[in-house]
């Protein structure tokens, strides 16, 4: 009989101790992905080290400065917190895309982007609001933007004993704000055929002095844009301006072909999604 053993580390020490140690073990926060790939039979891990009981994963702290949110706080308290829906819309939106009721009583953003699905709803948004991503490990912490957290379908920065410890986003500034959406085949519980984040800020007379634009399930990670921000900056977010951030991010999209989609679709809809994200974004930052 297969035998795994169960860890449940009360600090980020013990548990940075206990990856190290074994190759084999693998971090479980809400385990939404991992119980489903090690039922399937797609990952067999020696051992399971829980990170709900360490205090740092559980925090949600939000000050001058932004957002701490610990990697494995269930994705149904990050939508519920008020402060978070108000300041990150987008973020909430796509934490709240996440399964159903029951699967958000148990899954993290950490998680989310630890398993580094292409179609992640978290990933985009979290790109577009210019979170940072805290890692533990051996040598210490060290810190990285998300988008340069996952590095192909499955894979990720993570090295032998480190793990996800919180998450840092910046408070967003006056007239600033965000919007995330997502298509999907069916009206729930599917993963995302394409999804855009757009976070932007505007100046007293409305114009784009900053822009952020990330899409998902359209390459092997989540993409920041940088083309579509540029055709949004400058602009009063209008229809031509819209319309230059939709052609930016189908162009950025490289799209697989499947019966979920065939690439031409995927990437009319990218564009489709990217402008109606940005439109929502400008209209939340008017109103802040
Ligand atoms: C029915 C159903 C519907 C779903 N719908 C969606 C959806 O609409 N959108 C979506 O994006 N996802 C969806 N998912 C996928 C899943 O729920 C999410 O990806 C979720 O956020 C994963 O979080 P978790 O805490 O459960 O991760 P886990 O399953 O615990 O872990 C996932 C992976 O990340 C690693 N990991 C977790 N936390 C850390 C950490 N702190 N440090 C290092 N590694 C870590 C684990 O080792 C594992 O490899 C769905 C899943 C199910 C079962």
């Amino acid at each position: 009989m297969l035998s795994i053993r169960y860890e449940a580390p009360a600090s980020v020490g013990e548990a940075v101790a206990l990856l190290d140690a074994d190759e084999g073990a693998k971090v479980i926060a809400g385990g939404t992905d991992l119980l489903v790939q090690y039922r399937s039979g797609l990952r067999e891990p020696t051992a399971f080290v829980d990170v709900k009981r360490i205090p740092d994963l559980m925090e949600i702290s939000i000050d001058a400065d932004g957002l701490v949110l610990g990697a494995a706080t269930p994705a149904a308290e990050v939508f519920e917190n008020t402060e978070i829906r108000q300041l990150w819309p987008g973020v909430a939106e796509a934490t709240d895309l996440i399964g159903s009721t029951q699967i958000q009583g148990r899954a993290t953003l950490g998680g989310n982007l630890c398993n580094s699905s292409p179609a992640a709803d978290t990933v985009p948004a979290l790109i577009a609001v210019g979170a940072q991503a805290v890692i533990a490990g051996p040598s210490g912490e060290r810190e990285l933007a998300v988008e340069d957290f996952v590095t192909g379908p499955g894979q990720n920065v993570l090295g032998r004993g480190e793990f996800l410890v919180k998450l840092r986003v910046p408070r967003p500034g006056p007239r600033t704000s965000d919007a995330y959406l997502r298509l999907i085949p069916r009206t729930e519980m599917d993963i995302a055929v394409v999804g855009a984040g757009v976070a932007l800020t505007l100046d007293e007379g409305g114009t784009c002095t900053a822009a952020r634009v990330a899409i998902g399930a359209v390459a092997p990670t989540a993409l920041l844009v940088p083309d579509a921000a540029a055709a949004l900056v400058g602009s009063s977010v209008d229809d031509a301006a819209l319309a230059g951030a939709a052609q930016a991010a189908s162009a950025a999209a490289s799209p697989i072909d499947d019966k979920r989609g065939t690439v031409a679709y995927r990437r009319k809809v990218t564009g489709v999604l990217t402008q109606r994200a940005a439109a929502i974004a400008a209209e939340r930052a008017r109103e802040r």
